[in-house]
């Protein structure tokens, strides 16, 4: 059986804490722990920007968007340009508010905290992940 091809979509939030905890954890769910599975992430100043290939693969695939904080970014703009997400995640919710709405940090000067947090995201999307692998989401 084909895998099947999921798309992660994380916000691109510089000014806070919660998007420097969702770009992190996005990147560790392909990088690391989806490492070789099909998961696809999807660049969101380009899908902004018209990039088609992108706009495409939500509107056809399965998608999680990630988003740092309760402005929905990811979610709001891929909605408006390709069609419902599958499913969603907002740090904020995972982290707490305050926390997620506290300033960005450069990824050099992340703390073993951070990281915690993002392992903490990273384990949420792949319970999503597993939820639409096992069908209980379909697009
Ligand atoms: S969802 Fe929040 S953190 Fe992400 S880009 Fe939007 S305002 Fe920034």
């Amino acid at each position: 059986m084909e895998p099947i091809k999921i798309g992660v979509v994380s916000c691109s939030g510089e000014d806070c804490l919660g998007g420097t905890i969702s770009r992190l954890a996005t990147r560790n769910i392909l990088e690391r722990i989806r490492l070789g599975e099909s998961s696809v992430t999807i660049c969101l100043p380009l899908f902004i920007a018209g990039g088609e290939e992108e706009r495409d693969f939500a509107k056809d695939y399965p998608t999680i968007t990630v988003d740092g904080c309760n402005k929905y970014c990811a979610r709001r703009a891929t909605e408006k340009l390709s069609g419902k997400v599958t499913d969603t995640i907002q740090v904020g919710e995972i982290i707490g508010e305050e926390k997620a709405t506290g300033p960005a940090l450069s990824t050099r000067k992340l703390t073993p905290e951070h990281h915690q947090m993002a392992d903490k995201v990273a384990e949420e999307i792949s319970i999503k992940f597993d939820r639409i692998v096992e069908g209980n989401f379909k697009k």
